[in-house]
């Protein structure tokens, strides 16, 4: 398939970028188109959308930030705590707009498992369907996303 020059563009953006230390594919050499379909694969895999997750993130986010650093008790499932590094990131799309680089972590009471994620994240995956490629620093797994979340 003939890819669009706005796509080579855009993995171009993604790899390079200096904001996201790194680049927002980190090592992974898939052509972009082949990251955004395997992700959106295993996420029909897992029943889930990106919709749903997203919310499910900008709800313990949300929460998550009355805490002002200490832990908060989302649910029965989660607690979080975010982490106060300020300062905005663009999305990398372009989109218009910046989002917050507060980190949330989020830790299953059940398993002790935590997972980490941005405003940019979120956005990201709601928008873009987009998890970050392999080896990025903030690669959210669709599976272990899922799992921690829900
Ligand atoms: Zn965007």
């Amino acid at each position: 398939m003939k890819r669009s020059p706005d796509m080579q563009r855009l993995e171009e953006t993604l790899r390079s970028s200096k904001i996201a230390g790194g680049g927002f594919l980190g090592s992974d050499p898939r052509p972009l188109e082949e990251i955004l379909d395997a992700d959106a694969a295993e996420l029909a895999r897992l029943g889930h959308t990106q919709y749903e997750l997203a919310d499910r993130m900008r709800h313990i986010s949300s929460r998550a930030e009355q805490g002002l650093g200490s832990w908060v008790a989302v649910d029965e499932i989660i607690e979080a705590a975010v982490t106060d590094t300020r300062g905005l990131m663009p999305c990398p799309w372009p989109h218009p707009g910046t989002f917050s680089k507060t980190v949330v972590t989020a830790r299953n009471l059940r398993t002790g498992k935590t997972i980490q994620w941005s405003e940019l994240n979120i956005h990201l995956i709601e928008m873009h369907g987009f998890f970050e490629g392999r080896g990025s620093a903030f690669r959210l797994e669709p599976a272990e996303l899922a799992d921690i979340l829900f």
